[in-house]
């Protein structure tokens, strides 16, 4: 399903812009730096294929891959920028929930959430827009390899309970590393495995 076979395919700013919904197709969001380009990179054996290098003038773009007979990787833009400009950032709240409401082949987000600090403010906000879009989401824990064996459990349990209060949520919990790759082949699986 991965390896040397995902390619990039488009960048699209508007609803407009969207490949034909002619495949189902699984989208990863987070806030910027949780290591979503690292985790996409991990998932398909290719180095720089989604851009580590996420600066506020990039962020508009939904970023779509192909995979081969398999479902769109779709990269949404990170969020919670502090410093990005207020017109841009609504212009992008106003895309991204169109896309999640409007878009029918969307079959799960996974929410990349950094497992040292579990679940934020900053989070919130997408975990309410993908209940009210009702779309189905997954908690994907990123650099697990950086947390203290004392706040493992705890985030864990933040973040079980705040999942618990979420009705689109997905219960099972996905821990990675794609430093260490730990949680890598788990995730493709998963993917492979929404039909
Ligand atoms: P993005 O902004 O969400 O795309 O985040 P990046 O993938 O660019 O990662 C942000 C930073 O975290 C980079 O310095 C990565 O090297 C680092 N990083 C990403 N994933 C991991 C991981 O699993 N373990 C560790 N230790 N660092 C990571």
């Amino acid at each position: 399903l991965f390896a040397g076979e995902t390619e990039f395919l488009k960048g699209v700013v508007a609803m407009s812009g969207l490949p034909p919904d002619d495949r189902i197709e699984v989208c990863f969001a987070g806030r910027s730096n949780v290591g979503k380009s690292s985790l996409i990179n991990a998932l398909t054996g290719r180095k720089g294929l989604a851009r580590a290098s996420n600066t506020p003038g990039r962020t508009q773009e939904i970023n779509y891959f192909t995979t081969s007979g398999g479902p769109y990787l779709v990269d949404l833009p990170g969020y919670g920028y502090a410093n990005a400009p207020l017109e841009k950032v609504q212009k992008w709240q106003r895309l991204l929930k169109s896309y999640l409401q409007g878009r029918a082949t969307l079959r799960r987000a996974f929410v990349l959430i950094d497992h040292r600090h579990g679940i934020k403010g900053v989070d919130d906000e997408i975990l309410s827009l993908l209940d009210s879009a009702a779309v189905t989401f997954q908690v994907v824990l990123t650099k697990a390899d950086k947390v203290k064996a004392k706040d493992r459990e705890r985030v864990l349990a933040q973040v079980r309970e705040k999942l618990s209060k979420h009705p689109a949520a997905f219960p099972e919990i996905v821990l990675t590393s794609s430093e260490k790759g730990d949680g890598i082949a788990t995730l493709r699986a998963i993917i492979a495995s929404i039909g």
